[in-house]
Parts: C-alpha cells; structure tokens; sequence
C-alpha cells in the first residue's frame, strides 16, 4: 500500500516513499593497531544516510581493516585495538550498554568471495542471518516467504531463482552467490551495509548486476564500499575516500568529498594520480 501525507489542503496529498530512512555512520578519529604496528591513523569519515561511499586505494593501505572496525569485527582479531569512535544514529556503537551483536545486525556485511552456506538451499541461506536477530521462525511460513521474496528481489536475484528456492546455494554462478549473500544480508533488515570488493571475483556481467543491486538499495541503506575498481567507484558511490599508507605514516584519508570532486577535480596530486591509474 503506498503511504501519503495529508497537507494544510485538503485536496492534495503527497505521495510518500514508503521505505524509512536508514542510520547513517560517522566514524571520528579511528586509530588502529595489530599489536604495536599502526595501521590507521585518524581516519575521520561520515557516511550519509543512504548514501553510497566508496573507500579507495592502494592494497595494504588499511580499507579492510577500517570496515571491519565499523561493524566491531576488528576487535575480534587477536592483538588488535583501536582508538577513536563509531557513531550510528550518533551513538558510540562500542558504548559497553551496546551489545556487539546488535551493532552487527544493524552494520551488515558482504566480502570479496561470496560465502553463501553451499549445501544449505537459497531459501535457508537468504533467512540464515535472522539467527542473530532471534527470530529465525522453526518453519517456512507466509512471512519468511514474503521476507524471502522482498531480500532476494531487492538484491536483484528473485527473477533468476524463483522457481528453484530449494536448490542448494553453491548450484548458483559466483555473480548470483554474490547477490545472494546481499539478500542475507538485507534480511535482517540492517541500516548499514558494508561491502569488501564486492565484486573482484566476478566477470563485468555479474558485476554490473551488482552495482545496480547498489543504487537499487541505495537510499533505503547506508552503502560503504571498498573498490579497486576506479570506473565502479565513479558509478556506484556518492562520496569517495582516498586512502594511503605512505611516507611513514599509517593509513589515513588524503582526500574525501563528493565522487564527482575526486574524480574530476582532486586537490591532491597523489589523488589525481591514483584516480587516473597513475601510481
Ligand atoms: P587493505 O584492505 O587496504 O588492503 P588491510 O586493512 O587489509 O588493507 O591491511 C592494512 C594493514 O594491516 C596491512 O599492513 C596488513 O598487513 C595489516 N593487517 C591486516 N590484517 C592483519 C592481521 N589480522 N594481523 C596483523 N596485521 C594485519
Ligand atoms: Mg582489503
């Protein structure tokens, strides 16, 4: 059913986009060590509701360990501690009062090499996440169907998998397995969802699905993406980070701002140069 707003005027009403407006991100200041060996310094970065961010440069440079410190995966990792915060909706998701496993929920995650549990069938793997919610259902029933259907078209694969729901994970390509894993992701209904080069291990054509697959969701979730891809980043995000681990120092932002300034317009020739494959 579409929602609309009554006005002052009686006669008209306002067609309301029916999804909510997700959390957005902020992360002030993040410093992160493996052991005494520095790896990010000062990282300052606000992630917009809804708003698609890319986060850019050379490997090694610290991306993947900033994205595992935004959903509270870094401090899993033995020897590893962090300074800094990570504000959602503007609260410190790793205030104590916060329990880590809400932050995950609400901060989802999709890697490089899709994970879909393989023997399990896409219909199980699509509702797999709900377990850390607590309200994984014993049995399919109307609302895990209708769940099912909603993540798996929002991720862009309902068409291509309808009629086999009970096939197992691993019978899909490695594009549609991809898609998947974003479906499990959305199931949970998350206001984050973070993605590690999403897309490394996949040809142009799955590719391409999953970057509309990004724009689709944009707007109803907050999209961080890593990429190697410069042509991805241009396409898919709203704002882009820079990131270096150079001259001595650990990794940090050299240059953040809207994608189209990062691209057409960097202020920093080391920017300039990674951005036109020069590096
Ligand atoms: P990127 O994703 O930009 O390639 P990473 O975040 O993976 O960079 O790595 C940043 C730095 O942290 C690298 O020097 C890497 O060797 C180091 N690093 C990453 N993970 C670990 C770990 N689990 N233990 C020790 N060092 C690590
Ligand atoms: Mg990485």
């Amino acid at each position: 059913m579409t929602q609309t707003t009554q006005t002052n005027d009686p006669t008209t009403t306002i067609p309301v986009a029916p999804s909510r407006i997700p959390a957005g991100l902020e992360a002030r200041r993040i410093s992160a060590w493996f052991g005494d060996h520095q790896v990010l310094e000062d990282v300052d970065l606000v992630m917009a509701p809804g708003a698609v961010t890319a986060l850019i440069g050379p490997s090694g440079c610290g991306k993947s360990t900033f994205l595992r410190i935004l959903n509270r995966m870094h401090e899993l990792v033995p020897g590893a501690s962090l300074a800094g915060e990570v504000l959602l909706e503007g609260q410190d998701i790793y205030d104590p009062a916060l329990r880590p496993i809400e932050s995950r929920r609400r901060i989802g995650m999709v890697f490089q090499k899709a994970n879909p549990f393989p023997t399990m069938s896409i219909y199980d793997n699509v509702l797999a996440g709900l377990s850390l919610t607590g309200k994984k259902p014993r049995r399919p029933n109307a609302e895990t169907d209708g769940l099912v259907e909603q993540s798996l078209r929002s991720a862009g694969l309902w068409e291509e998998v309808k009629t086999r729901l009970a096939s197992p994970g691993a019978s899909l390509s490695g594009g549609q397995q991809q898609r998947l894993c974003i479906a499990r992701a959305l199931a949970v209904n998350p206001d984050v969802l973070l993605m590690d080069e999403p897309c490394s291990a996949l040809d142009p054509t799955s590719t391409r699905r999953v970057e509309e697959t990004i724009r689709q969701i944009a707007g109803e979730v907050t999209v961080v993406i890593v990429t190697h891809n410069m042509q991805q980043a241009h396409r898919v995000s709203d704002h882009c980070a820079f990131f270096l681990a150079a001259e001595g120092r650990p990794g940090h932002i050299v240059e953040q701002g809207p994608t189209e300034d990062i691209f057409e317009r960097p202020q920093d020739q080391r920017t300039n140069d990674y951005v036109n494959g020069r590096f």
